[in-house]
């Protein structure tokens, strides 16, 4: 049994039932089926045991086979999970291509660096960002001239929405066509009526269960996949909504498409050059998110400062002298190696590793 379940599938074998998992509660797993295999079914669906065992997690996103099908009860078992294209932890979704993020011409107006923010923590997952600008019924032709010229210089090209006024809402479909999208945005900026206007279907089948979409989504870590018409999955999930820094300072850099720019036809004297106060930096400079940069930095070495003190309380973090008799903290470069080798979180992981298992024990024999 130990060879097989290792075995890694890069597609599903002829003949059997491939769906999306769209939405998972407790031990349940809703499957959208292919259409290529039926009508587009969703089957309720439990794991096989043994990817239980093997530690395999089912996520939303996830494509899967399913055995055992009950035409009668819509039921089912996900028995494999297929490669993910790309996967996020928080929220928990996987083969995401792309995050739309939300923000409104006015009603909240802009706040520049609540957006950065935004951004920024969308490109740390490394996933596609679409950036889409809401209520442009709101806005005269100077102030979107204006945020677009902006926002170029920032490295992205908005796309300007009205649903009131049905405006570049068939552009929103081109670019979510067959596509798993993640909706994320402050709140009042339009998301949720950008949602239902793109799935007419979805007050009627999201009604059933939970009332008005907006309500108690931003009180659960809840993901479901929305499917719309043209086909492609709308993810609607708090977890974006309230961004946090939660990566490692040398990594910010990559997340700001200015720098790159930069560093594409120029490169800073140190290899490592955090583009605070090194000589030869080509990076610091007169742009209008240098500000941000320098803000979320000071975070980034803030939060990796915090993870290291949870890892060793003796090894807080390293002072560097900056030579005018200040000091300033210099960010470890090596935490997630440094997390691993702690015994200590070594052993809590262990304990909830077989917390896990015997939960997971219990369930089967539940089950049988
Ligand atoms: P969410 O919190 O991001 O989900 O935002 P909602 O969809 O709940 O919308 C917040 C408010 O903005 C509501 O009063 C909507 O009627 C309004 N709104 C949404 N889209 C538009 C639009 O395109 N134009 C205008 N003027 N108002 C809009
Ligand atoms: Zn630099």
């Amino acid at each position: 049994m130990g060879s097989e379940s290792k075995e890694v599938l890069e597609s599903a074998p002829l003949g059997s039932l491939t769906g999306t998992v769209v939405a998972v509660q407790a031990n349940y797993y809703s499957v959208r089926l292919n259409s290529e295999n039926a009508e587009q079914f969703v089957l309720l669906c439990t794991r096989r045991s043994l990817l239980k065992k093997i530690g395999q997690r089912v996520m939303v996103g996830d494509r899967v086979l399913v055995e055992e099908p009950d035409w009668t009860q819509m039921r089912g078992v996900v028995s494999q999970v297929l490669p993910r294209r790309s996967e996020l932890d928080r929220p928990p979704i996987a083969n995401a291509d792309q995050i739309l993020l939300v923000f409104a011409m006015a009603e909240p107006t802009i706040e520049p660096y609540q957006l950065s923010r935004f951004l920024v923590k969308a490109e740390s997952t490394e996933i596609d960002v679409c950036l889409c600008l809401s209520k442009s019924d709101l806005a005269t032709a100077e102030e979107k001239d204006h945020w677009w010229k902006r926002l170029s210089e920032w490295g992205y090209e908005p796309l300007f929405i009205s649903v009131k006024q049905a405006i570049g809402l068939t552009k929103i479909q081109h670019r979510l066509n067959q596509k798993i999208t993640i909706v994320s945005g402050p709140s009042g900026v339009g998301k949720s009526s950008l949602i239902n206007q793109l799935i007419p279907m979805l007050d009627i089948r999201v009604g059933a269960v939970s009332g008005k979409l907006a309500k108690g989504r931003h009180t659960t870590r809840h993901v479901e996949l929305f499917e719309l018409p043209l086909g492609g999955l709308l993810a609607d999930t708090p977890g974006f909504n309230q961004p946090d820094v939660d990566y490692a300072p040398e990594e910010l850099a990559n997340y700001f498409p200015e720098i790159q720019e930069r560093l594409a036809i120029a490169r800073c004297q140190f290899n490592d050059c955090s583009h605070r106060d090194e000589p030869g930096c080509v990076v610091r400079g007169d742009w209008e998110r240098y500000e941000h940069y320098l803000d979320f930095l000071g975070e980034a070495i803030d939060y990796q400062t915090q993870l290291n003190q949870q890892a060793d309380p003796d090894a807080v973090m390293k002072l560097k002298s900056k030579g005018k008799g200040e000091a300033k903290y210099e960010p470890r470069l090596d935490t997630k190696k440094y997390r691993q080798e702690s015994r200590r979180t070594r052993q809590q992981s262990l304990q909830s590793l077989k917390n896990d298992i015997d939960r997971l024990m219990k369930t089967d024999q539940d089950e049988e």
